[in-house]
């Protein structure tokens, strides 16, 4: 389990999305990177592969061990895959959501797995619906598939461009026909997505703990507005969009990546750590331990503890066998959620004052939760850090977020969320600081969920998630 079913109440990540070419073990391999991806979604997975004449497909709900735990990766010959886990941003975690789709169109076949959010879906949707345009789904991914479909262009690359230049939003696409694999991120560059090379393969991947697994080497980010272009005359890039300021999210380096990955060019575990240290020196506080939320506030607690002297104690443990089943259980039994899935260790915390370190306060629900368990357990003082700003926006580029009036951030000021969650201080990352972790790089990323200052322009509210497919019957589906 990721930290995501750990806390219910954080932002999550929509999807990951791997793509290879060039390797007779084509799905096998696409279903190693799609384990290294787990964290990045949970509902769902599903690999496409190609034998160069046919695109088969497999996908299912669930996590990626779970469904192709039979024979369906046999099934799925070929020298090319590309593979996509996904969250249902919903609520109802529907099969129909589980990409990457796979289409037929009069060119031939075409699967597509997407991470992002298109931010005019709708609107695009409206006009190509009035064109005759008939929608088999609510997907934004689908609209895109459509704009491909409808574009008077000659070749599948020029109609893939034609498409994605009338997009607005945020997407990191891996496209194959039945001899071609595309990989394309968006001019602002807001979700990550790398290249690397196994062997004579290419390979393309969210995030390059997906490489390290299968021992394939990190060639290069694929750049924010580029085209990476593999078929069997080799690697092509295309610079085809008009250029914008980068904007890539934040929140990957603070929460979403994992921290044996490098994301936007820089480690994920080394910024971690940097951000913990930044928060000890902006609130110090005199305490005898640093735990962590585990774990996704580990790095933080280290550089916290690193920076202030304060000793580092595993003070919570974490529980990684409890299932998604227990995500959203009755509300009886959803009181025991917390406790299910995170254990103090007295011995670290009785009788001690403790700075627990999280990366991030969303709703607060399971913080509130926390800091109950660790009095009962007699820590003496417990101090929040948290290693992000205020949270108080939603995302429109890809993350699932609660709706602005629910993060707690724009509810209360720091006095009340403090009071609210029964801790004797509460101390958040200023953006400034946040900015100095970013180095030369600040002022390149998106931070409008603590800043309010949107890249693009957000759709009213009603309409801002990942559109959802229509309602799912069955629990495994082959295409
Ligand atoms: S709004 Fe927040 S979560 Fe969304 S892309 Fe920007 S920084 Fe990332």
């Amino acid at each position: 389990m990721t930290s995501d079913t750990l806390r219910p109440d954080a932002f999550r990540d929509e999807c990951g999305v791997f793509g290879i070419f060039g390797d007779s073990e084509a799905a096998n391999l696409a279903y190693l990177g799609l384990h290294a991806l787990q964290h990045r979604g949970q509902e769902g997975a599903g690999i496409a592969a190609s034998d160069g004449r046919l695109i088969r497909a497999s996908r299912g709900r669930g996590l990626v061990g779970d469904v192709f735990g039979g024979q369906e990766l046999a099934n799925l010959t070929g020298n090319m895959a590309i593979g996509h886990v996904r969250y249902s941003t919903s609520g109802e975690a529907s099969l129909r959501n589980v990409q990457p789709f796979v289409v037929r169109y009069r060119d031939g076949q075409l699967a597509v797995a997407h991470n992002g959010n298109i931010v005019n879906a709708t609107q695009l949707r409206d006009e190509l619906e009035a064109e005759g345009s008939i929608f088999a789904t609510s997907s934004d991914t689908e609209v895109i598939l459509h704009l491909i479909a409808g574009s008077t262009q000659e070749t599948f690359i020029n109609r893939l461009v034609d498409a994605l230049l009338r997009v607005e939003g945020a997407y990191s696409l891996v496209l194959m026909t039945e001899n071609t694999m595309v990989a394309v991120r968006d001019p602002w560059g807001f979700r990550p997505l790398v290249l690397g090379k196994r062997g004579d393969a290419w390979v393309v991947a969210s995030e390059t703990c997906a490489l390290g697994l299968m021992g394939a080497e990190l060639v290069r980010e694929v750049a924010p507005g580029e085209m990476v272009i593999v078929d069997g005359d080799g690697e092509q890039s295309l610079r085809p969009f008009p250029r914008r300021p980068r904007r890539a999210c934040v929140f990957e380096h603070i929460y979403f990546a994992r921290p044996d990955s490098t994301v936007f060019g820089r480690p994920v575990y080394d910024t971690r750590i940097g951000l913990g240290k930044l928060l000890s020196e902006e609130h110090p506080i005199e305490a005898d331990v640093v735990i962590p939320v585990p774990d996704s506030g580990v790095p933080g607690a280290l550089g916290y503890s690193q920076e202030s002297g304060i000793p580092y104690g595993l003070g919570l443990m974490r529980s990684h066998y409890v299932g998604r089943t227990f995500i959203e259980p009755s509300q009886q039994i959803r009181d025991f959620g917390v406790k299910l899935k995170l254990s103090p260790i007295k011995s670290v915390i009785a009788g001690k004052r403790v700075v627990v370190v999280d990366d991030s306060l969303v709703r607060g629900t399971t913080l509130r939760k926390v800091v109950r368990m660790l009095r009962d357990h007699g820590a003496t003082e417990i101090h929040l850090r948290i290693t992000a700003p205020p949270t108080v926006g939603s995302c429109y580029y890809g993350v699932d977020t609660p709706t602005r009036d629910e993060l707690i951030a724009t509810r209360m000021g720091v006095e009340g969320i403090c009071e609210y969650l029964n801790a004797d201080s509460l101390g958040y990352l200023s953006i400034a600081s946040l900015r100095r972790s970013e180095g030369e790089d600040a002022g390149r990323f998106c931070e409008a969920c603590f800043t309010g200052d949107y890249p693009i322009d957000p759709v009213p509210e009603g309409a801002r998630k990942q559109m959802p497919l229509f309602v799912e019957d069955s629990p495994t589906e082959k295409a």
